[in-house]
């Protein structure tokens, strides 16, 4: 008889999001005459800068015509796209990346959640805690995890690191020695961010220790800050033990449009074996390229009026951010985050839990934020709101909360 993976029947609950979705949705159909302003999900609302939709336009055109139609991408991306990549996100910061160490994707979360199926289901990860669920549940569903202790909401076999006030939401090196790192700076949900002598650190660590660092960058076009690297590359030695994603999701507002990458440097070993040609291999076999179109779109990004308006886009939600982040500081919050990052994270009120304060906000300011400990247990008490949202609902959202 057929049998299931069973890991997947280990999976606690359903996904955070799903669950806010079905709280807001019935808060909604109880109360429509209210107005709901949602700064949970870490989605855009702006819409794509005209450099890239007139790199959409240029590229469906093409598409019409048999003579520059495109078909099947190559599998790793276009040539096109891998150098603007390698030019612009890499080179000219100073890191030795090559075009050849890009894989080009559909986005950060599925290359965040494949990339651990080309270790072994021996590898401990370890994990910051909160954290992006991505990791852990990619792990869960693989088989890598142990057994779900429902008391205590952890993994028997993940390393959890706490990022809590006292450090300043930056983890602290494990005691326990992990294969796998997963880190992601700026951080998503904390909104928090390491220097590059704190990230160097790890690198050093994990040269040691011979694990390797999966380094989540999604948010790097959102830092202010001059002492914070913008790759894991920056550092030295990171060639030999770090993994990086990006995504253009957050820079370009791709989130419905989807393209990112994964870079794996050529001299990046699992013990003996060279991880490139695994992971070449897996796309190769598992993915059949992100569009033509896309590509295109994406290779925009990099073009001179590209970055000039995607700078801008940026800007616009860090003012939001900063709405957020001194509105609430004003109103006697204690708040972090929103620098260097799209997302602030606050601490809740009167010792509320993390979901208390979600259904107090909704009820009583008709606010979405995403409850922080959703992502972990040392984001119990916390709460993340995004930058996300238009201006003008990002202030009513926070006169709101001031006036609560
Ligand atoms: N990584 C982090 C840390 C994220 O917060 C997100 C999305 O919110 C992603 C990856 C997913 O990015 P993408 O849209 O490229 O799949």
């Amino acid at each position: 008889m057929v049998k299931v993976n069973d890991n997947y029947l280990k999976l606690p609950g359903s996904y955070l999001f799903s669950t806010i979705g079905k709280k807001v949705a019935a808060f909604s159909a109880a109360n429509p005459d209210k107005k709901i302003i949602r700064l949970g999900i870490g989605d855009v609302t702006q819409p794509l800068a005209p450099a890239i939709i007139t790199a959409l336009h240029g590229a469906v055109d093409e598409m019409a015509d048999a003579a520059t139609f495109h078909g099947y991408a190559p599998d790793l991306g276009y040539e096109f796209l891998r150098s603007a990549i390698a030019q612009n996100d890499y080179q000219d910061r100073g890191c030795d990346i090559a075009a050849d160490e890009i894989f080009v994707s559909d986005g950060a979360k599925c290359d965040s959640s494949n990339i651990q199926e080309i270790f072994s289901l021996d590898n401990k990860i370890a994990v910051c805690d909160p954290v992006y669920p991505v990791y852990v549940d990619s792990n869960v569903m693989a088989g890598r995890t142990g057994t779900w202790d429902p008391k205590t909401e952890t993994w028997s076999d993940v390393i959890y690191m706490p990022c809590t006030a006292e450090n300043n939401f930056a983890p602290e090196l494990p005691k326990e020695t992990p294969d796998l790192i997963y880190l992601c700076f700026p951080n998503n949900p904390t909104g928090s961010t390491i220097t590059k002598d704190q990230l160097q650190v790890w690198v050093d660590y994990a040269n040691k220790m011979g694990a390797i660092i999966i380094y989540d960058a999604a948010y790097e076009a959102y830092i202010s800050e001059e002492n914070v690297p913008h790759s894991i590359y920056e550092c030295e030695g990171a060639r030999t033990c770090a993994i990086e994603l990006r995504s253009f999701s957050k820079n370009a507002g791709f989130t419905g449009v989807r393209l990112g990458f994964t870079v794996i440097p050529k001299e990046l070993k699992a013990g003996e074996t060279n991880l490139h040609p695994l992971w070449a291999r897996r796309h190769g076999t598992k993915y059949n390229g992100a569009p033509y179109i896309v590509q295109r779109a994406g290779e925009a990004v990099y073009s001179p009026e590209g970055k000039a308006q995607l700078k801008e886009q940026v800007a616009y939600y860090m003012n939001n951010a900063k709405v957020i982040y001194e509105g609430l500081k004003s109103a006697g919050y204690t708040v972090s985050g929103g620098v260097n990052a799209p997302y602030i994270w606050l601490k809740t009120p009167y010792q509320m839990t993390s979901w208390e304060f979600f259904d107090y906000l909704l009820e009583k300011a008709n606010v979405v934020g995403t409850p922080g400990s959703g992502f972990g247990p040392s984001g119990e008490g916390y709460f993340r709101l995004t930058a996300f949202g238009s201006y003008d609902n990002t202030v009513e959202a926070i006169e709101r909360m001031k006036a609560l």
